[in-house]
């Protein structure tokens, strides 16, 4: 290895250690459950993270039920206490102001599963100190260079180049894995994964002090005739709320954004949560935002390296969905390479990384295809969504299995892609339903016309996802 042309320049590392079994880039949400993981497991592992301090973000602030079980797998439910973290039971949608209430389903063990909404940062370094504390897990604070250490013409990933915080240098590690854990704006993706990140909105963040909740310990989730907002408790006295502008966004900087944000959003929410929206509007100097991405799958090939967490799959956040993937992701690869002895044994991984992609899919196709369906129906911008949103929130008020289900599926809890197919299509047919029973008859020739594109509408809603995470 250390003979090929490239690797002789190499400069040495700093730490007597020059090689580790797993390296890790990013000590975000996968990195660090994957390297307690790894670490309990016997690995020797590097966890490089270009900034250890606390992350000030308005993403991964929800953890569904199917999330928190993962972290119980993983021996890391320690992690969601002593932080102030707020127990969620559940969802209330509503529509125009008019509410359903969606708890959490009860599961197999008679009970209903509990979520938690939380401030990112501080869970983020709850899982960095859980890092810090396991066995065999080494954290250096450095950034990681794009360009990857590969073995002569296979492309075999070997080891990182990196920079250490407050150094100029750049130094190198090797290692049997690298783990490309760092986030939505990876910058190791564009080599390793053909698929393009597309983007159709941005969520921009508020926190509302002392908000009086529609339902307390309930994500709110608001849809009126603009995109939705959602609003969650992230401490006891912090509510978070993240209002989705789809397209170009209004300017911060000539006060468009603020006008927006006060003039067409304010009226759509409810009651009680107006005064704190409209004070922290006015006391913000700009408002946060994230983009709203969607990167379908994509299966590992390259020897050597693993692509996990944002960085390999990304879903619209409306359903908080993303940290339950990632947890569920470290728990499947955990299994997975529990038996492989040595993980320089390329072939093997590539083989259990091939498995990875595809049994991952019964929970991550269905998070995945939910949050991008249901996120098109929520944010309805033409007249057949909108008969869809409309005959989704009536199929949510029936109640029994019409909310069940989908908030199982939603939760984590439920891995069954076909259970969300036929609630999906049970949707388009109510929602046919519901437009014949709210017209007048005159005028049903025209729904008859309508009921087809209505359902052509669904089609191209859930059809396009569905094949995208059938790809590898
Ligand atoms: C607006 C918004 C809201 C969201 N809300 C939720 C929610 O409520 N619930 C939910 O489950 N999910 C939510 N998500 C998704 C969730 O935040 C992500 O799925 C999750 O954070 C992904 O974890 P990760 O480990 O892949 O990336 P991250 O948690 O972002 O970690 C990446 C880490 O890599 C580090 N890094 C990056 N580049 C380098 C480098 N070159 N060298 C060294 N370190 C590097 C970063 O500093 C960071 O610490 C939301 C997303 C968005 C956009």
């Amino acid at each position: 290895m250390v003979g090929t042309p490239e690797l002789r320049d190499l400069p040495p590392p700093p730490l007597p250690k020059r090689s580790f079994d797993v390296a890790i880039i990013g000590a975000g949400i996968v990195g660090c459950t994957l390297a307690v993981a790894l670490g309990k497991q016997g690995r020797d592992v590097l966890l490089l993270e270009r900034d250890l301090s606390e992350p000030n973000r308005i993403v991964g602030e929800l953890l569904q039920p199917g999330g928190v079980k993962a972290l119980q797998q993983l021996g890391m439910e320690d992690c969601l206490e002593g932080f102030d973290a707020i127990p969620c039971h559940g969802y209330q949608v509503r529509y125009h102001n008019d509410p359903v209430h969606i708890p959490y389903a009860i599961g197999e063990d008679g009970k209903r599963p509990e979520g938690r909404s939380f401030h990112h940062g501080k869970f983020i370094q709850k899982l960095r100190a859980a890092a810090k504390a396991a066995p065999n897990v080494t954290i250096v604070e450095a950034t990681v260079s794009k360009n990857l250490i590969k073995n002569g013409a296979s492309g075999h990933v070997i080891g990182i180049r990196c920079t250490p915080r407050n150094t100029k240098e750049e130094i190198c590690y090797f290692a049997s894995i690298t783990v490309a854990a760092d986030g939505c704006k990876s910058n190791i993706r564009s080599d390793f994964i053909p698929r393009q990140v597309q983007v159709k909105s941005h969520f921009f963040g508020l926190e509302l002090i002392d908000t009086k909740m529609p339902l307390k310990n309930h994500g709110i989730v608001i849809l009126s005739n603009r995109a939705p907002v959602l609003i969650y408790q992230i401490g006891t006295h912090e509510t978070r709320a993240l209002v989705d502008i789809q397209g170009k966004p209004p300017s911060q900087t000539d006060g468009s954004l603020k006008s927006y944000m006060l003039g067409t959003v304010l009226p759509t929410l409810p009651e009680e949560v107006r005064p704190s929206f409209r004070k922290a509007v006015e006391d913000s100097k700009s408002i946060r935002s994230m983009p709203n991405s969607f990167l379908p799958p994509t299966m590992n090939k390259t020897p050597g390296l693993i692509m996990v967490g944002d960085s390999m799959n990304m879903r619209h956040p409306l359903t908080g969905g993303g940290m339950t993937v990632a947890f569920n992701d470290v728990v499947l690869l955990r299994d997975l390479l529990a038996d492989v002895e040595d993980l320089s044994d390329s072939d093997l991984v590539l083989d259990k990384l091939a498995e990875f992609h595809w049994k991952r899919r019964n929970l991550t196709s269905v998070v995945n295809i939910l949050a991008q369906a249901l996120y098109s129906l929520f944010a309805a911008d033409d007249d057949n969504l909108k008969v869809l949103q409309k005959g989704c929130f009536a199929y949510f008020q029936m109640g029994g299995l019409c909310i069940d289900h989908p908030v199982g599926l939603l939760s984590g809890m439920l891995r069954r892609p076909l259970v969300l197919y036929s609630h999906f299509f049970a949707v388009a047919f109510y929602s046919i339903f519901v437009m014949f029973k709210t017209t007048n008859p005159l005028l049903w020739p025209l729904c008859v016309l309508r009921s087809f594109m209505v359902f052509y509408t669904a089609c191209v809603v859930i059809l396009p996802y569905i094949w995208a995470e059938q790809q590898c």
